[in-house]
């Protein structure tokens, strides 16, 4: 990652901002005043670039969302398939001898090696095939299989269907969720041998290949389509008329992916294929390849394509296009700078995302890294990566210290980054209120070092407690007390609950850590009391089933390092942790604006910041008015939505289309999780518990987190856990500094 400080801007975005900022200050240079004031080119502002925008964002959608899914059932499809071969193959070991000696001998090999090898190959490959492993070595074998049987035993559709689908992934890949999608980007300049020769094959062969090969498909689906009206011997012209359309839209590569679309639904009622064989299914996957990723180059809607390209240069992604726009500064890239981002992707904008971290952090999931279910990489994605595709934004790493709102400038350690916007997404800390004293002993949950220390520090408790000289000491280490009965004091303490109780079963000796005391702290009267009453006694519940103690309405008066003072009461307690309140960052003080009690810039409806032309705040370091009284909480979602709002505002403003208007939060509700099936959920009004709510919180965190890899390295963590209660990630790390 660029570090700001190390390094002068080299990218022509980034040299264009240098060059208007040198220029500004120059006598008589007004580059960045002229930027301010021009208008986005004719191509931006043009009334059919929303549609042609929703249109590829439609299609980017499809192919990037559904396309791997696709990819893989289409995987274990064709694996299942081979590998059922296999077995019959090797449970009938002489009729499989047989066959390769009689009925499809392969030449010049001997039927038993021929067998073996055959065999050798249905049932190893399947599995490769499956994971996604090696995937072109995998697809080969079972490719020339295809083939074989359909030039030299017997022709049919299967096998013609089986060779297309295996040339697609041959050429094409396994796809996002699979393995070689994980590592390929590290083997292409790795050491292995043959490794970088082979990349560069795989992408000529793919660069040429994909398109002459779904071209093919069209063709073939299309003849297919016109066979079976054919076949079926229509009576009436307009059914022939509308199928000869269809057969000529695919042939063409005209609108493809709606006629994709009719063939496939046309499976179910005209004879497309055997139905006694896989056929029919086979059939659907090559039409759903058309619908999610289209006609390819080699069809009149790619043709199409590369002309609306030329007319709308935001979806082309030519730099050349961005010269002079306005240049668009976000601070944080959290969930508010994020979205807010990438919701300038097709704006002529200038973006640059700025955070002291090269990461986005998925902060709702991280009380689990502290309790071992899941590792920091697991909710951590480079932001480089969320913006990899969109050519209007960099990416740079860097603390912002200040903002100088006079000459439009972000200071980024020793820089300036001059702004023609600014979009404040710094989030929050953690607030002791007024006691900072306590931080050391009562650590908090923001970051990843916080987790990971948490971890530490729990585990180590356990640890210790082995090894304890007494009773009592044993009963202090493992005593873990949390302060705070909101959303993470309540996931934190249940998640500890369950590691001791389950998750360390017969490790230790001296120490039952199912014996351990979990405390949780809360002043208010009940818990998660952004919630309905009822879900925030069934969280209690669920606790205490799970053996945590609630303190409802206590106040912790006192917390060292040998524990906390609750009331008159003393606890010794090895871990506290706080979980009990935020304040905002320090974005407030940058600007010199008006802040609410708990540090947040108070912004306008629309989330301007009042007086500073330009400015925005959103997320957890805004103060935003909810339209019920008060100020919106910090969520996720709200920090997001507000991201969203204001990347429209600031489209509309370079766009010179009419403000916004204000922000209207929508409130999807709220949840929180316990333990395993254990967890409250309110959404849309619908207040769930229990095992419904548990499996709903699992889909929407996995949904919300922002990339496939980490989404599949989540579930297949908690999978794991479900299945054994086990903590993969016990490591107690940061310890090794002292020398051996
Ligand atoms: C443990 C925990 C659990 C939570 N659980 C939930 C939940 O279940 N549901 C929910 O909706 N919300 C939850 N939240 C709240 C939610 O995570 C926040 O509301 C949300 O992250 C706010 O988004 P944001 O964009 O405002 O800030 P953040 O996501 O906090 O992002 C701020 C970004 O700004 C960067 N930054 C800060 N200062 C600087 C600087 N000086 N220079 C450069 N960069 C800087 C940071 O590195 C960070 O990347 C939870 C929060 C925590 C801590």
């Amino acid at each position: 990652m660029e570090t700001l400080s190390s390094r002068h801007f080299c990218e022509c975005q980034a040299c264009a901002i240098l060059m208007a900022h040198k220029d500004r200050n120059k006598p008589g240079g007004r580059a960045m005043q002229q930027v301010m004031s021009m208008a986005a080119p004719a191509a931006a502002r043009s009334r059919f670039a929303p549609l042609a925008e929703t249109l590829e964002d439609l299609l980017r959608t499809l192919d990037t969302r559904l396309g791997p899914i696709l990819d893989l059932i289409v995987r274990i499809w064709l694996a299942q398939t081979f590998l059922a071969s296999g077995l019959v193959k090797t449970l009938n070991w002489d009729s499989t001898v047989e066959l390769y000696t009689s009925e499809h001998p392969v030449p010049g090999v001997a039927p038993d090696i021929a067998a073996v090898i055959g065999t050798g190959f249905e049932l190893v490959c399947p599995l490769l095939l499956t994971l996604g492993l090696l995937t072109p070595l995998a697809v080969l074998p079972l490719l020339l299989t295809a083939a074989f049987l359909q030039f030299t035993y017997l022709a049919l559709a299967t096998h013609v269907y089986w060779m297309l689908l295996l040339g697609l992934l041959f050429l094409r890949g396994p796809g996002a969720i699979s393995i070689d999608h994980l590592i390929a980007p590290h083997l292409t300049g790795s050491a292995l041998p043959l490794a970088s020769l082979m990349s560069r094959l795989g992408r000529a062969f793919r660069a040429w290949g994909e398109p002459v090969l779904v071209a093919f498909i069209r063709l073939w689906l299309a003849f297919v389509l016109w066979s079976a009206v054919q076949a079926a011997g229509a009576q009436s012209p307009v059914a022939t008329a509308f199928a000869a359309l269809l057969a000529l839209a695919l042939a063409l590569g005209l609108g493809t992916r709606p006629a994709a679309l009719i063939g496939a639904a046309s499976i179910l009622v005209l004879p497309l294929a055997q139905p006694e064989t896989d056929e029919a299914i086979l059939l659907a996957f090559l039409f759903a390849g058309l619908v999610l990723r289209g006609g390819g180059p080699l069809s009149l809607d790619g043709l199409f394509a590369r002309r609306l390209l030329s007319l709308f240069p935001s979806l082309a992604g030519d730099p050349a296009w961005l010269q002079g726009a306005p240049r668009v500064v976000i601070v944080g890239a959290g969930f508010g700078g994020v979205a807010a981002a990438l919701g300038l992707r097709h704006a002529w904008a200038r973006v640059t995302l700025i955070d002291r971290r090269n990461y986005h952090l998925f902060q709702p999931l991280l009380y689990q890294v502290a309790t071992a279910s899941l590792s920091p990489a697991d909710i951590a994605t480079p932001i480089r990566t969320l913006l990899r595709g969109q050519v209007n934004a960099r990416t740079l790493m860097g603390r912002v210290t200040a903002i100088d709102v006079d000459r439009r400038d972000v200071l980024v350690d020793d820089r300036r980054i001059p702004y023609d916007y600014l979009v404040l997404a710094t989030g929050a800390k953690h607030s002791y209120f007024g006691k900072d004293g306590w931080e050391a002993f009562a650590p908090g949950l923001k970051k990843i070092d916080d987790a990971t220390a948490t971890r530490g520090r729990i585990l180590a408790a356990f640890e210790r407690a082995e090894t304890a000289e007494s009773e009592q000491e044993r009963r202090r280490l493992v005593t873990f007390v949390i302060v705070g009965g909101g959303p993470t004091g309540v996931e934190l303490a249940g998640a500890i609950a369950e590691l001791a109780r389950h998750g360390m079963r017969d490790e230790f000796r001296a120490v039952d850590p199912s014996s351990a005391r979990v405390i949780l702290v809360q002043s208010a009267p009940r818990l998660l009391p952004a919630m309905a009453e009822k879900l925030s006694e069934r969280a209690r519940v669920s606790l205490e089933t799970l053996g945590v103690e609630v303190r409802l309405g206590a106040k912790v008066e006192d917390i060292d390092d040998g524990g906390v003072r609750i009331g008159n009461e003393r606890i010794e307690a090895s871990t506290v942790l706080w979980a009990a309140g935020v304040t905002a960052s320090a974005a407030g003080r940058w600007l010199g604006v008006k802040r609410d009690n708990a540090g947040r810039i108070v912004v306008d409806e629309d989330l301007s910041v009042p007086g500073l032309e330009g400015v925005f705040a959103i997320g957890d370091t805004a103060a935003c008015p909810a339209p019920a009284g008060g100020i919106l909480p910090g969520l996720a979602a709200v920090a997001k939505q507000q991201g969203q709002h204001v990347a429209k505002a600031i489209r509309a403003r370079i766009e010179g289309r009419p403000d916004r208007g204000p922000f209207r939060y929508r409130d999807y509700g709220s949840m929180a999780t316990i333990g395993r099936k254990a967890a409250v959920a309110d959404l849309l009004g619908v207040k769930l518990s229990g095992a419904p709510a548990w499996w709903l919180w699992g889909v929407v965190h996995v949904a919300f987190l922002v990339d496939v890899r980490s989404r599949i390295a989540v579930l297949v963590d908690w999978f794991w856990s479900y299945l054994t209660y086990a903590r993969g990630m016990r490591l107690i790390t940061g310890n090794e500094t002292a020398p051996d």
